[in-house]
């Protein structure tokens, strides 16, 4: 039966910009400081009090708009958006509504059937994020910390383009690398600098016009937007195949439980009142200011994948992990040019050992114990034969223990590789000498020994006989 429906999402993306004060506030936005520590009576709603905009954040949307293809807006307003809740003292948040500063962008993402998929960025707006309710430590009360509010936020609102939960967390994805490409946001979703609400619909194969949706708020990792959208696709094909209807609502997914559960329906949904600050001036860009920004846009992910492909000869797969932060990508390229020239197989490692070691000690790229120069005297050596590829995962180990360069280490403990054949003739002959039983067996056509032989000698060598040397050597003799 699940074949007939068709699921259909749209995402709200919350980006915290990374700026030094808040949106309309002189207040520091560091995260972790002590409560109520970083809100000045501006944030706090004091009376008298005028919001002032803060020109970074003007400069880190329209960046993003250019980035994303959008149309950056000569005017946008700033609105005030009406709620009650004691972590927003105004009684308002101020947002923008009818004329946002980004519209009408896209980006392209893997769709699900393998293809460049183009998804449509309907809007980005601006606005100030709200306090924060802190209940751990309160008896039958709640506490109320304010250094959150008034952070800037650029919340992006996709089209209803996507249409799996693998889709919108490769749109989200993609979202997150170019945010942090434009140095825009640090994009830590553990802070909350970068979470979602996902909009969510299903409507029978073919038919138009779209389903209700559900609206996830809040999720704050890519697993969870994962589990909460496919939650919610069953939950609402079992609805509607039980001949129920999927009411409009906002629900909050509940990692502990793996579920989604209403919080509010539309009936009981806030009427935000919205109109145009009057406080804040419409907000002017001039075109040229634009057109400089445009010139000072960073090589973005896409652009930069392309590249390493033509490149580097690199597989499209490999390039795109390499080239998901900047950070990632500089330090490939670094290796690369430290090196001998074997992209791929510089690739391989950090990929592979490089991000394994990185993933196991929880550090980021720029922690590395092993920098771009060591990695590649690695790969070089293994190029040159002087060591096997074996032997470099223990000299990569070494080399993370900070034992020094590759050469170094090598030297150290002796790894070099075996390249006097008469050195490995005479192991080999010793191997074939001590295992009668075997070879009569691979000559008479068990053919997988000779992985037994390879494995002898390279036990007796402590694995520094080259294994293309060794294996040529031993098939020639047991051929006899
Ligand atoms: P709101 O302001 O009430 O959240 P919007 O119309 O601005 O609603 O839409 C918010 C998000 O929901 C957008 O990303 C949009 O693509 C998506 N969306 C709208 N309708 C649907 C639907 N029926 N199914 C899935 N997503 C939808
Ligand atoms: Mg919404």
């Amino acid at each position: 039966m699940k074949g007939q429906w068709e699921v259909v999402i749209g995402l709200e993306i919350h980006t915290q910009l990374a700026t030094v004060s808040k949106i309309f506030s002189g207040a520091a936005t560091a995260y972790g400081a002590a409560p109520n520590t970083q809100a000045c009576l501006v944030d706090l709603g004091y009376p008298g009090t005028l919001p002032v905009l803060n020109r970074e954040v003007v400069r880190m949307a329209a960046m993003f708009g250019l980035a994303v293809n959008a149309t950056i807006a000569p005017r946008s307003v700033f609105a005030r958006k009406n709620y009650f809740y004691p972590d927003l003292p105004k009684g308002y948040q101020i947002s923008q509504y009818e004329l946002p500063i980004v519209a009408g962008g896209e980006l392209f993402i893997a769709g699900d059937d393998g293809a460049q998929k183009r998804i449509g960025i309907t809007r980005a707006h601006l606005e100030e994020d709200a306090g924060k309710s802190i209940h751990e430590g309160f008896d039958r009360q709640s506490g109320i910390d304010l250094n959150r509010a008034g952070t800037p936020l650029l919340e992006i609102v996709s089209e209803p383009d996507l249409r799996s939960a693998r889709e919108a967390v490769a749109y989200m994805r993609k979202i997150h690398s170019i945010v942090r490409y434009l140095g825009i946001s640090d994009g830590n979703m553990q802070e909350g600098s970068f979470r979602c609400d996902a909009n969510v619909s299903v409507r029978p194969r073919g038919q138009e016009k779209l389903g209700t949706r559900a609206e996830l708020k809040n999720l704050n990792s890519f697993r969870f937007v994962e589990r909460a959208i496919n939650f919610e696709i069953e939950r609402q094909i079992d609805v509607l195949e039980d001949g129920g209807e999927v009411v409009q609502e906002t629900r909050l997914y509940d990692a502990d439980r793996d579920e989604t559960r209403s919080m509010r329906s539309k009936e009981e949904a806030n009427d935000y009142r919205y109109f145009p600050d009057p406080d804040l001036l419409p907000v002017e860009i001039d075109a040229a200011w634009v057109e400089e920004l445009r010139s000072a846009l960073p090589e973005l992910p896409d652009a930069k994948r392309e590249r390493f492909v033509a490149q580097y000869e690199l597989k499209p797969d490999d390039a795109e992990i390499l080239t998901a932060s900047r950070a990632l990508a500089d330090y490939y390229e670094a290796a690369v040019s430290a090196g001998s020239g074997a992209p791929q197989a510089v690739g391989n490692w950090v990929i592979g050992d490089l991000t394994g070691a990185l993933n196991r000690d929880g550090l980021d790229i720029a922690e590395s114990k092993v920098a771009a120069e060591q990695l590649a005297g690695l790969v070089d050596r293994i190029a040159d034969n002087t060591i096997s590829g074996k032997i470099a995962k223990e000299v990569f180990d070494a080399m993370w223990a900070g034992e020094g360069s590759a050469d170094e280490i090598i030297a150290a403990r002796g790894l070099k590789q075996i390249t006097d054949t008469s050195a490995i003739e005479a192991i080999v002959d010793k191997v074939i000498a001590a295992n009668p039983g075997q070879v009569a067996e691979y000559q008479a056509g068990k053919d997988k020994l000779i992985g037994f032989f390879v494995g002898q000698v390279m036990k007796e060598t402590q694995g520094k006989a080259n294994p293309g040397v060794v294996n040529q050597m031993l098939k020639a003799k047991l051929a006899g």
